[in-house]
């Protein structure tokens, strides 16, 4: 029964990496997702869904987002290596994982205490130490550990934020969906000395973003 399942997730695993391996260039993306464990950031009743290219309930109304959407955002990044880079939206946590094996340092902010308390748990126990996980508090983002070399937000806002583009070091990447309630546009900036240059990388949904930077009449709870 349990070799039945486990087989089933591994052949899942293998046919999500083949789809990802077509559409992500970067192959240091491919090969950091291919070690990524994704069963492991989602609650059990889910688990054997874990290698569908879906999103995926994680409680709390959230999801963890679609493999390749986690894939597109982090090739957007341009990471090199050495950046520390600020997440927004940590919910299960899987994204700050495959940020810590691509960048220097991660700093993750989750508004539901819960979901940040749960991914730092997770995160640590499978060894991942490059990484710090706040409760989102106020504002948005985390201004105390700025500049960044990469912004990624992984919730929907109507516009970019002018709080995270205060935050991003310059020459640094801000990776984040930008529309509607319904649909937004992968959005990827980048902090030049002559401005924000724009970069459209094409159509995603995402949960939205809550708190400050919402649309009206969700400022958050
Ligand atoms: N990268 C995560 C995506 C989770 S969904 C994953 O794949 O698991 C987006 C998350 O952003 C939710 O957990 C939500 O609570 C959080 N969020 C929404 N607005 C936020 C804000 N202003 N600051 C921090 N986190 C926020």
């Amino acid at each position: 029964m349990v070799n039945v399942a486990a087989d089933r997730l591994s052949q899942a695993r293998r046919a999500l990496l083949a789809d990802i391996s077509v559409e992500i260039k970067d192959t240091r993306v491919v090969e950091a997702i291919a070690r990524l464990p994704r069963e492991e950031f989602v609650p059990e009743e889910v688990r054997q869904s874990a290698y569908e290219n879906m999103p995926l309930p994680i409680g709390y109304g959230q999801t963890i987002s679609q493999p390749l959407i986690v894939a597109m955002m982090t090739e957007a990044l341009l990471l090199n290596g050495s950046e520390k880079v600020l997440e927004i939206g940590t919910g299960s946590g899987y994204q700050t994982a495959l940020l810590s094996k691509l960048a220097n340092h991660v700093v993750s902010v989750e508004r539901i205490p819960a979901l940040a308390e749960r991914a730092a748990a997770v995160l640590s126990r499978l060894g991942y130490s490059n990484v710090e996980v706040h409760s989102g508090g106020d504002g948005l983002g985390w201004p105390q550990a700025a500049p960044y070399g990469a912004i990624i937000v992984t919730a929907a806002a109507p516009e970019v934020p002018r709080e995270l583009l205060d935050q991003l070091g310059s020459g640094g990447r801000l990776a984040i969906p930008v529309g509607s309630r319904d649909l937004q546009e992968l959005v990827r900036i980048v902090k030049t000395p002559e401005g924000a240059l724009r970069h459209n990388l094409g159509p995603c949904r995402f949960v939205p973003l809550l708190g400050r930077s919402a649309w009206p009449g969700h400022s958050g709870d």
